[in-house]
Formats: C-alpha cells, sequence, structure tokens
C-alpha cells in the first residue's frame, strides 16, 4: 500500500471535484479539482528540475494558495517540505540552506538575488511572481496528472525548523506516516463534519497552520476560508460563513477586545481551538462569557504535532490540556525517568505515532531527547490527573512563546553578549495580554552602554522581527544560585508587571 500523505489525502477527497477547497477571499476559489490539477504540474516541474524523492524544498514564502499548492506537490513527489518563518532575516536564511541542502529554494521576491548568492548549486526561484519565470509559470502547461509517489510510511514528508536552547536550531524530521496518523486522530476526535469549513488565519510555515488545520481539512475533504493572516476585524466578517476556527491564544484575546465580536456571531460555530501556547484561564471564561462557546485548547510541537487535546464532548477544562489522542501515549516523570504519580509535577514525555523520526543530521542530539526505550522527551514541565488529564505547568526549557511564535532567550542572549559595554544579559519572556508573552532582555553593563533604542534598533536588523526584545533593561547584576545559574524565575517575578499597562 502507499503509504504517501497525498494518497491518502486523495482516497478522501469529495467525488464531486468541483467542490470548495481553498477560499483565497480574493475572488480566487480553489477546488479540489484544481488541487489535484495544480499540485500535480508542480510535482512535474520537481521532477523536471532533477528533485527527487527525499531532496528538500526549501520555502520562504508569504502565506498564500500557490504556497499550499507548493506543499501538497512535494508530498505527492516525495520531495521533503522545508517551510521557513518569513520573519527570518537573511543570515538566518543562510544556515537553513548551508544545513538543508536542498535542491531548489523557494524565495521571497525580495530576497531573490541575496538568496541565489548563497544557495550554491540549488534551483532559486520565486513561487508566482507574474513575468519572473517562476515556479508556478514553470508548471503551466504541463501535465496535472501526476502520479504520486510510492513511499513507506518513515519516508520523510517534511523538516521544520525549531531553534534550540544552545543558539543552533535543528530540523525536525516529520513522516508522512507521522503527519497520517496525527491528522487521523485529531479528524476522529475532532468529529469532523462534511460540511466543515475552516477559518484559516494562522501562518503556514509551522505546524498548527500546516499540519492541524490544512491536513484535518484535506482529510475531511472540505472547504477553508483562507486568510493571509489574522485580523480580527477580518475574522468577524468571516465567521458567519465559517463553522470552525483554529487560532493561538492571541487570536482570542484580540477577538475579545473587538467589540463587535458578539455572541450572534459565534451561534452556529461548532469549534473554537486553541494552541501553540497556553491559553489563559482568564481568557477562556472572558470568551465563554461573551459568546457561550467553551474553547477546545490542546497542546502539541513541532516534534510531535498534536499530543492531547480537551474532549470534543465532554467537559473542556480551562487551564488543561486534556487527554492523550488516540495514537499517543504520555506519561509524567521525574529528572531520572522514574514514573511519578498522579498530580505530581514532572517531564512530559511521549511516544506514539505521531512522534518525529529526529533531528536533521544531529543523530546525538536527537538520542539525548529520546529515553532508551524510546520515549521522547518533551523538555515540558506537567501533572496529570488520576482520570489522564494533562496540565502543562511550564517549560522545562527557558522558551518564550510570544504571539503563538517560540523565541529562545539564547540566541538573543548571544547577540546581546557581543555588543560593547554589556557584559552579561538574560531574556526572558513576561505576561502581556496581547502577546501571551513579551520577550524581554535584562542586560548589566561593564562599560557605555548603547541605549534600550539603539540595542532594539541593532537586534531588529539581526533578527526576525518577534524575537526582538519589547524593552531592555539595565540591573547591576544577574541573579543566581548557588551553582552560578542564572535565576531567570527571580527575574519573571521582579518584573511581572512590566506590561500591565499595555493593551
Ligand atoms: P512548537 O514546537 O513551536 O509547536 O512549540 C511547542 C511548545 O509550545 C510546547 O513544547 C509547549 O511548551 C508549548 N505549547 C503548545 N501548546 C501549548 C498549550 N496548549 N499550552 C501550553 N503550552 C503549549
Amino acid at each position: 500500500m502507499n503509504e504517501n500523505l497525498f494518497a491518502l489525502f486523495q482516497s478522501r477527497f469529495p467525488a464531486d471535484r468541483s467542490a470548495p477547497f481553498l477560499d483565497a477571499l480574493d475572488g480566487r476559489v480553489f477546488s479540489y479539482a484544481d488541487l489535484e490539477n495544480r499540485s500535480g504540474r508542480l510535482s512535474r516541474l520537481l521532477g523536471a528540475l532533477g528533485v527527487r524523492v527525499g531532496d528538500r524544498v526549501l520555502v520562504q514564502v508569504e502565506k498564500s494558495p500557490a504556497a499550499v499548492m507548493l506543499y501538497l506537490a512535494c508530498l505527492r513527489h516525495g520531495a521533503v517540505f522545508v517551510p521557513l518563518n518569513t520573519a527570518y532575516t537573511a543570515r538566518e536564511v543562510a544556515f537553513f540552506i548551508t544545513d538543508a541542502e536542498p535542491a531548489v529554494v523557494v524565495s521571497d521576491p525580495a530576497r531573490l538575488e541575496e538568496t541565489a548568492e548563497l544557495a550554491g548549486t540549488a534551483h532559486v526561484m520565486t513561487l508566482d511572481v507574474a513575468g519572473q519565470g517562476t515556479l508556478v509559470e514553470g508548471a503551466e502547461g504541463l501535465d496535472g496528472d501526476a502520479p504520486v509517489a510510492e513511499l513507506a510510511a518513515n519516508d520523510l514528508a517534511c523538516i521544520l525548523y525549531t531553534s534550540g536552547t544552545t543558539g543552533r536550531s535543528k530540523g525536525a524530521m516529520t513522516s508522512h506516516g507521522n503527519l497520517a496518523a496525527n491528522a487521523l486522530d485529531l479528524h476522529r476526535i475532532w468529529g469532523f463534519e462534511p460540511a466543515d469549513v475552516l477559518l484559516h488565519a494562522l501562518p503556514i510555515f509551522h505546524a498548527h497552520g500546516l499540519f492541524v488545520a490544512l491536513n484535518t481539512t484535506l482529510l475531511n475533504g472540505s472547504g477553508m476560508l483562507f486568510l493571509p493572516r489574522f485580523e480580527a476585524a477580518e475574522v468577524v466578517r468571516l465567521l458567519p460563513r465559517a463553522t470552525l476556527m483554529m487560532g493561538v491564544p492571541t487570536f482570542y484575546t484580540r477577538l475579545l477586545a473587538n467589540p463587535d465580536f458578539t455572541a450572534e456571531l459565534c451561534h452556529h460555530m461548532r469549534l473554537f481551538i486553541s494552541g501553540s501556547a497556553p491559553l489563559l484561564e482568564e481568557t477562556f471564561h472572558a470568551f465563554e462569557a461573551r459568546t457561550g462557546q467553551r474553547i477546545l485548547e490542546r497542546y502539541g510541537m513541532t516534534e510531535a504535532g498534536m499530543i492531547t487535546s480537551n474532549p470534543l464532548v465532554g467537559e473542556r477544562l480551562a487551564g488543561s490540556v486534556g487527554f492523550a489522542l488516540p495514537q499517543t501515549e504520555v506519561r509524567v516523570v521525574d529528572e531520572d525517568g522514574r514514573l511519578l504519580g498522579a498530580d505530581q509535577t514532572g517531564v512530559l514525555e511521549i511516544t506514539g505515532a505521531n512522534v518525529f523520526q529526529g533531528y536533521w543530521r544531529l543523530p546525538e542530539k536527537t538520542a539525548e531527547e529520546f529515553r532508551p526505550d524510546g520515549w521522547f522527551i518533551t523538555g515540558d514541565l506537567a501533572c496529570q490527573d488520576s482520570e489522564g488529564r494533562v496540565t502543562i505547568v511550564g517549560r522545562a526549557k527557558d522558551l518564550v512563546i510570544s504571539g503563538g511564535f517560540n523565541v529562545y532567550p539564547k540566541e538573543i542572549e548571544l547577540l546581546l553578549d557581543d555588543l560593547d559595554g554589556v557584559a552579561e544579559s538574560a531574556v526572558i519572556g513576561l505576561q502581556h495580554t496581547d502577546f501571551g508573552e513579551a520577550v524581554t532582555a535584562v542586560v548589566v553593563a561593564d562599560g557605555e552602554l548603547p541605549t534600550e533604542a539603539e540595542i532594539i534598533a541593532g537586534l531588529k536588523a539581526e533578527l526576525a522581527a518577534y524575537k526582538v526584545p519589547k524593552r531592555v533593561l539595565f540591573i547591576p547584576e544577574l541573579p543566581r544560585n548557588a551553582m552560578g545559574k542564572v535565576e531567570k524565575n527571580r527575574l519573571r517575578e521582579s518584573y511581572s508587571g512590566l506590561y500591565e499597562d499595555v493593551k
């Protein structure tokens, strides 16, 4: 049997292929027939460019229907899709090109020349800017009826980069089998219905928008409203046409801040789902008070897709991320890997068909993150009640999640420490109503320091905007424990109210 995820999707497409798949909200509606045809043509073009099964296609483009077609073409062709956050700077992209060694780089048009210089022997093209000899133009006129590559379940489908605490990004390798198992579970437990219409406002370079949202819709053979980005007013306008929405917590706080977001708008909605960062209990309750709907919170990570979910039927509890998915097992252990009892906090470990194939070209790093019995150490701190409900307590690693995006403090600390006048620094996340957490730098001087504004401006040239600290604070010394480790929890406590007035 062909384990290619595209073959599974195809087996679920509506019999009437003229049914809508993607409404681009600009007058263009792509049907399932369009999907088959466009992904087929792009797949043919990848073949013509010499891309073989397992070759990487690195993609840094804005969210668009063509980007979705390219993802599907890669699956169909057996190429490994490697999406990058559009906010990455040229310096960051250079690393990913070296690491992934792609056969094709699909670049942001504004970056084309810069990228071409970095890309060595790879083909560098833009996606669909007219008149540039782009990928989409190259595929025109090719036969859309391309074959679906014969693959095994553990053949790679995608590599999604997650930053490391050492500042070194790691490519999480996800197979066709991983994605199929996870999408089938979610499709079942969230009770997808033939008439569902998903409001898709998430980015598609991350597992949430790419795998959770797109793959479940494709398995369902149903349609989606495809927004280029989240805007509360636009969501309010489109909600009457949707039945289902997936978002990061920031989406929900922004909707609540919009006076036009009312209970009447939500009556017909089947489900609001939240994840990628903790949903504050305050937001859960405010949302229920406003709309009568209880947001369904789930928990996952790049390395495993979705892991737990609150139930569709049954109590959705604020603050809890619910139960392990059908094909996933979870356990909470102490630092030495000993199993903990109910309600005890420890490290969350997981196993199951959704757990990834390891980090790209980092076998030692991969081995460190798995227990000898094959369970993956998530790095999240959690507890589980006697019924199996999981609550995420915090992050073992000092990850900051701002607006749903992961920010690894170390990467920013390394740049800060390089500045003249900076002795050392610590980057922490502080609670912020809009972003969930705001990236905040605490700096110790050993000479004449640049100003806060100068530091922020300097970092903007080096880092994706979401990683740049919102504030830089200056202190005489960092608090440390007896082992010399910086006590970030104390810093977080000292500055906990910093963004209280920010709305
Ligand atoms: P990513 O790999 O970008 O998907 O980030 C994964 C991390 O986000 C997880 O390891 C958790 O720390 C965090 N995360 C995701 N969903 C939730 C949630 N519902 N509640 C708390 N933390 C979450």
